[in-house]
């Protein structure tokens, strides 16, 4: 299991985590990677990594649907962030074919901030075949 480290630097983020993902599958040939965010306020997704305006939409179509402000009844300040990490997930699982992960050619890995800035980790698992 590998702990990565992560500094984010407003409170809604997206930051594409996929070269840290690669870095950590080198020599294992087939297998799986884990990405796993172990926060309630922060999640994982997979998606286009090509137009980071992508990313963007996500986030502010995120802030839409699930306000800062509701009645919420968490009285932290950060229900809207709880509630974006459930929808996101808190992992992704990647098969690795013929020594590199099977993303898709627009695909990247994103670590999504919800209620930042934090410091942060995500853990990495690789599980060979
Ligand atoms: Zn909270």
């Amino acid at each position: 299991m590998i702990r990565k480290s992560i500094r984010t630097s407003t409170r809604k983020e997206a930051i594409e985590i996929t070269s840290m993902v690669e870095e950590e599958i080198k020599g294992i040939k087939n297998g799986i990677a884990i990405i796993y965010v172990p926060h309630t306020t922060a999640g994982v997704i997979i998606n286009e990594a090509f137009d980071p305006a992508v990313a963007e939409d996500i986030l502010n179509e995120l802030s839409r649907l699930i306000p800062y402000s509701d009645k919420y009844k968490h009285l932290e300040g950060n229900a809207d962030a709880h509630i974006q990490a459930t929808l996101t997930g808190s992992s992704v699982m990647i098969p690795i074919e013929s020594g590199r992960l099977l993303l898709g050619r627009w695909q990247g890995v994103f670590f999504m901030e919800f209620d930042g800035p934090r410091n942060r980790e995500f853990y990495i698992k690789v599980i060979k075949e």
